[in-house]
């Protein structure tokens, strides 16, 4: 169930769906999902779909991981990275080997705890994990050479915006629930965006405050 033969049939599908970038499908490959999800739901971990892990939020589905990742990683080698909505560490355990230091924030405590546990288990040491609200992004770490944001706000934070390095890129899911766009930003100069749709997507929203 969680056996090499049905981790590359979740590659073929990826690749499939449209997925090009063969490090990124490389690394959906050896990043054991089933370890973040709850042993019931572990012979479910490589189908291409969210899975609940408790607290109302879902473990991202793997080909939105790959799709989110693949965007960033265009412009270039990542040495900042801002996530915001750790989860529970998924989507950071793959974007981990592409990036110098990962800085990623949680609202929930429970997940917090969580994703620290899943990241040492996987031995990845470029992450440094925060609980805490993530609307107003981690100022005292920008600028960022990516942000990626793992749950959909009504309309993009201007504080994320004005936390990217030039020539950054932000992924970030934009609507409200049922009608929501993945938005690619780049930064083109100290106020200039440009601004590109990935096509509809279902995401979580971003809420305030911290549980
Ligand atoms: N990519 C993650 C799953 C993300 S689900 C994974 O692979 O597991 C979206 C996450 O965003 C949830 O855990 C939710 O609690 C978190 N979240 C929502 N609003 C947030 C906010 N304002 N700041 C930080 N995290 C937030």
């Amino acid at each position: 169930m969680t056996s090499a033969r049905t981790r590359d049939r979740l590659v073929e599908r990826l690749r499939a769906q449209g997925i090009r970038d063969e490090r990124v499908l490389d690394r959906i490959r050896s990043v054991p999902r089933h370890i973040f999800v709850d042993e019931a739901l572990a012979s479910r971990a490589y189908e291409d779909t969210a899975l609940p892990i408790g607290f109302s939020q879902t473990i991202s589905q793997p080909y939105i991981v790959a799709r989110m990742t693949e965007a960033l990683l265009v412009g270039g080698p990542l040495k900042k990275v801002l996530e915001v909505g750790t989860g529970c560490g998924y989507q950071t355990a793959v974007l981990a080997p592409f990036a110098g230091k990962i800085y990623s924030i949680e609202r929930v405590a429970g997940l917090h705890l969580r994703a620290k546990r899943h990241l040492k288990e996987l031995q990845i040491g470029n992450v440094l994990l925060k609980h805490g609200d993530g609307f107003g992004g981690w100022k005292s770490q920008a600028p960022f050479d990516a942000i990626i944001v793992a749950a959909a706000p009504l309309s993009v934070p201007e504080a994320l915006l004005s936390q990217l390095a030039k020539h950054g890129r932000l992924v970030v899911p934009v609507g409200p629930e049922r009608r929501q766009e993945l938005i690619l930003y780049r930064r083109s100069d100290k106020d200039g965006f440009e601004r590109r749709s990935l096509g509809p997507v279902s995401f979580v929203p971003l809420l305030g405050g911290t549980i």
